[in-house]
């Protein structure tokens, strides 16, 4: 048997079924129709956010959309934060459709093109240019549609989140200006017309050690300061990023969310005099949506082949990639994994659980321990609300879509 992750403390177990949202797994699946269904949970996101508001006082929090487009829950978030940080024009349409103030939004990612541009110029939508080329084209594209465009400056920071996941910063990158070119361009903006909205440092994803974040938010600061003080420009703006990582797998731990909070506060009473005016921000995605979401599917067959037992599922890695290992990680290791329904029995035995896809990577669950099951009993992957349903193939072979529900949202039932 091979380890998997912790289940998030925030479910609950009566007379041995897993209850989601005050209510127990099959009630759900009624509710959407049929397996397999993503729901997320706004009670937890809504925790979340509120233990982010008392560890990070007066910082303003935004929501990077990527992590989970579902637009009922980007519409029940919305209201709760500050801003949204989206990708492209499709994900600012669908921030706008849910309502979000255009002046809340800003737009970042490599390879914006002219159209999109254009769109988010006109809508009022701030763009964390990430080239001169792009910071160019934008001023350009502004002048001819008579509009003043909001323009920040992403930079590509001379440092790295360390234990991140996937870093985003240090050396060669394709996002962000290069910190030694920032100065000129931030000059070029600030003096051509535009709003300047200031600065964009995000170094990584996935950090689960506070020391590694705390440092990383003090070196933001630091290069903030600097390429300001060099640009003699005052930022309205610094998004200081993200980067909060959440346990998928076994032996990872919380985050310290209220130590990385006390830091920036010492860090950021201490500031130097250029950014004493700016509004400060950080960019969350899975720390705010990944626990609250679960990825729930019913076993159809069981067999053994060679001394393995196979589990197959009704879903697989065109719903929940992730879970799959597929995306983006370099050794698979297993998400937690339960049945929906534990029996009386403690016994536990070694499983495969695998998608109804024909390919070997089809595979949600590696030899997990699990309690004996047999087809119609459900299986619940967590971890699902970041990452899951849009970071995964959904066409692929031509099975059906997820249901998807947001418990407090908007999704019709
Ligand atoms: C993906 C991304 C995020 C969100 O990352 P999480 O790991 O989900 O918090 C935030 N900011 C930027 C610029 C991103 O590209």
């Amino acid at each position: 048997m091979k380890p998997t992750g912790p289940i998030p403390p925030d479910y609950r177990w009566r007379d041995g079924e897993l209850m989601i949202g005050g209510r127990t797994a099959d009630a759900w699946i009624e509710a959407a129709g049929d397996t397999p269904l993503f729901i997320y949970d706004m009670a937890i996101i809504r925790d979340r956010i509120a233990r982010f508001r008392a560890a990070f006082p007066g910082v303003s929090l935004h929501y990077a959309v990527k992590a989970n487009p579902h637009p009922p829950l980007v519409r029940a978030i919305a209201p709760l934060i500050d801003g949204i940080d989206v990708a492209s024009a499709g994900e600012a349409r669908l921030a706008l459709d849910a309502g979000v103030d255009a002046r809340r939004i800003s737009f970042a990612g490599p390879g914006k093109r002219d159209r999109e541009l254009a769109t988010a110029i006109e809508a009022g939508i701030t763009l964390n240019l990430e080239s001169a080329g792009e910071a160019e084209r934008a001023l350009a594209i502004g002048r001819g549609i008579g509009r003043t465009p909001r323009l920040a400056l992403r930079i590509n920071p001379d440092f790295e989140l360390k234990g991140s996941g996937m870093k985003m910063g240090g050396g060669a990158k394709p996002f962000g200006v290069d910190a030694d070119q920032a100065a000129a361009v931030i000059s070029q903006v600030a003096g051509a017309g535009a709003e300047y909205r200031g600065l964009h440092i995000f170094a990584g994803s996935q950090a689960l050690d506070p020391a590694a974040l705390i440092e990383a938010q003090a070196s933001a600061l630091a290069l903030a300061a600097r390429l300001s003080e060099e640009a003699g420009v005052a930022p309205p703006h610094v998004n200081l990023g993200g980067g909060f990582g959440i346990p998928h797998f076994a032996q990872d731990a919380a985050l310290d969310v209220a130590a990385v909070g006390a830091a920036l506060a010492t860090a950021l009473a201490a500031r130097p005099a250029i950014l004493r005016d700016a509004e400060f921000t950080i960019e969350l995605g899975r720390w705010l949506v990944g626990e609250a979401g679960v990825y729930l599917t019913r076993i159809v067959d069981r067999k053994t082949s060679h001394g393995e037992t196979f589990l197959v599922v009704d879903g697989g890695l065109h719903h929940q990639l992730a879970a799959s290992g597929n995306f983006g990680t370099v050794v698979r290791r297993n998400y937690p994994i339960s049945l929906t329904k534990l029996p009386q029995s403690g016994n536990v035995e070694d499983v495969s659980v695998v998608g109804c896809l024909c390919t070997p990577i089809d595979r949600l669950g590696d030899h997990v321990g699990l309690p004996h099951a047999e087809p119609g009993d459900v299986v619940v992957l967590f971890l699902a609300g970041a990452y899951g349903a849009s970071a995964s193939p959904q066409a692929f072979l031509g099975h059906p879509a997820p249901h998807e529900l947001t418990i407090d949202g908007t999704d019709i039932l």
